[in-house]
């Protein structure tokens, strides 16, 4: 059972200013040209950062004749909801944005426990390729703006902190997101830039705050940008998105695998984790018959020997029109218990989202199909 809005496509408008887009000091010269003192920048930035406004006519300690200017130039919310949807039991939620220039993208609210984990694209499509990922089948559109990755992150803030939403279900209905994953759309290290920027904003104590151990970034595996990453000043975790333990096989399920193959992927984890201390997670999607197999237990049980690593073991999401099927919970099992009887420390990811399409680009993908079918 779920419930969804229906698809509604509202057409593109023309880019506002995107105040999301603007550091401090981009932000205090745009209210200058407005005529506004210096001060008013912070108090713009406390209300998109730290209050999450969704408009400026919240903005209660801004004149009101400053309000109606920003609201006819500028905007706070550069993401339109075009479709959510709420799995049966509330805790998971997904939305379907769509950007100024049409593009559309995902983000999925996961209610865990204790924790409330927002999943984030950092891209509109995907140039990868990876053959069982549905956002790779449209092919890469475009990069994401910094604001447009943070702007999700306000947008479910906001939502968190609704008192009418969501339905409520439970006394200790949660109010602020307590981690973030950037495992939605796109190749994060793809748009290093973008995401970094984007990253800065959410864990800078002056602007979003979250703490940086609260944040994953997730990687095809694009072995220089990993090196890249371990230089930041702020230390997210790492997800690797293995999926094989050798090249032959894992060129066929990762492309870009040709590029980077997998001991040259392992390398730069390897200096990851020196020069970090952080303890790296490997991804992979057990496919029936293709990547689940002892043997292949085995080979990966080897190969991650002397890493600090955790592995995430996740059942394929089936997507349409794909030869690939998950594996069955027995080899799934078995699959794990190879690894830690090698010491490698194992977790079987719940398949959540899967009723309400949460898997990588699946509703977007529904959206556009249906669009296409008019
Ligand atoms: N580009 C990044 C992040 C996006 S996808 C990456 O490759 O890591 C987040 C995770 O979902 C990746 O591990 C990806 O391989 C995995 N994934 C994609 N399609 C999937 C599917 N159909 N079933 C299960 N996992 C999938």
């Amino acid at each position: 059972m779920m419930t969804s809005t229906p698809l509604a496509f509202p057409i593109a408008t023309p880019a506002r200013r995107s105040l999301l887009d603007m550091d401090q000091a981009a932000l205090a010269d745009f209210l200058a040209e407005l005529g506004q003192p210096s001060f008013r920048a912070r108090q713009v930035w406390d209300w998109i950062y730290k209050r999450c406004a969704g408009d400026f006519e919240t903005m209660s300690n801004l004149p009101k004749e400053l309000r109606a200017q920003l609201a006819a130039t500028a905007t706070v919310t550069p993401l339109t909801l075009v479709a959510e949807v709420v799995a049966h039991d509330r805790d998971t939620v997904k939305a379907l944005f769509q950007l100024h220039d049409g593009q559309t993208i995902e983000a999925v609210l996961m209610l865990y426990d204790a924790r409330r984990t927002l999943c984030i694209s950092s891209q509109a499509g995907c140039a990868m390729g990876c053959t069982f990922c549905a956002t790779a089948q449209g092919g890469l559109a475009r990069n994401l703006t910094p604001g447009e990755i943070v702007a999700q992150v306000l947008y479910f803030a906001r939502y968190l902190a609704d008192p009418a939403l969501p339905p409520d279900t439970s006394a200790e209905r949660p109010t602020t997101i307590t981690n973030i994953v950037l495992m939605g759309m796109g190749e994060p290290l793809h748009n290093y830039a973008n995401v970094w920027t984007a990253l800065h904003r959410l864990t800078a104590p002056d602007a979003f705050g979250l703490g940086a151990r609260h944040i994953t970034l997730s990687t095809v595996g694009l072995a220089p940008m990993i090196d890249r990453m371990a230089d930041e000043g702020i230390q997210i975790g790492l997800a690797v998105s293995l999926h094989a333990p050798n090249d032959v096989l894992r060129t066929q399920l990762v492309p870009i695998n040709k590029g980077y193959p997998v001991d040259e992927v392992l390398a730069a984890v390897r200096r990851y984790v020196a020069k970090t201390n952080r303890r790296v997670t490997f991804e992979y999607a057990l496919m029936a018959g293709i990547n689940d197999t002892p043997e292949l237990a085995q080979e990966m049980a080897g190969k991650l020997q002397d890493i600090l690593c955790h592995v995430n073991l996740i059942p394929l999401n089936p997507i349409p029109d794909s030869p690939f099927q998950p594996t069955s919970n027995e080899a799934t099992a078995r699959f794990a218990q190879i690894l830690r009887d090698a010491g490698v420390a194992t977790t079987v990811r719940l398949r959540r989202g899967i009723e309400i399409n949460a898997g990588c680009g699946q509703l977007r993908r529904a959206a556009i199909a249906k669009t296409d079918r008019g």
